[in-house]
């Protein structure tokens, strides 16, 4: 008797906090999205979503491929030490250990924190191809990978501060 009321309890608590989620405008993917150690769960939402989760700021480059400001932006000049994380799904992408200063107004790296949080397309937008970068959870536009970047991997992760978000961990 005393089970079957706390069961009814607990189901009852687990029903409230699902509609306080919804409630709170909180994404539903990433509320409920359970991820295994090095596992990669796609999120996928429709555009109209994802307006009405980010910034226009943040939309123009993570959903459209646009590009910031160099210099004129939030995370160029950032020294603390911590963590990137993909403004559009909080995946972490980058430490500030291989983050360093390329003089070219945007956020650099030299790897990302696992081959695996991100991932590469040829964009033709200019004259000539360069490589595309995106989450590999959210397929959110980050920026594009250079060769003229330092040892040991000598690539250079040109990344818009809009599309990430950073914490001292
Ligand atoms: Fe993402």
């Amino acid at each position: 008797m005393e089970i079957g009321r706390r069961t009814v309890l607990q189901i009852g608590a687990l029903a409230g906090l699902g509609l306080m989620v919804k409630a709170m405008g909180l994404s539903p993917v990433l509320a409920t999205t359970k991820e295994e150690p090095g596992e990669i769960v796609k999120v996928v939402k429709t555009d109209e979503e994802w307006k009405t989760i980010l910034t226009p700021e943040q939309y123009y480059v993570l959903r459209r491929e646009g590009t910031e400001f160099p210099f004129q932006n939030v995370y160029n000049h950032n020294e603390t030490p911590g963590t990137y994380y993909c403004a559009g799904c909080d995946l972490a992408l980058f430490s500030s250990e291989v983050k360093y200063d390329s003089k070219t107004g945007w956020p650099s790296f030299w790897q990302p924190i696992s081959p695996k949080v991100v991932g590469t397309k040829t964009d033709w937008r200019l004259f000539y191809p360069r490589t595309e970068v995106h989450c590999a959870r959210c397929g959110g536009h980050l920026g594009h990978i250079f060769n003229d970047g330092p040892p040991p991997t000598g690539l250079r992760y040109c990344i818009n501060s809009v599309a990430l978000k950073f914490r001292v961990a």
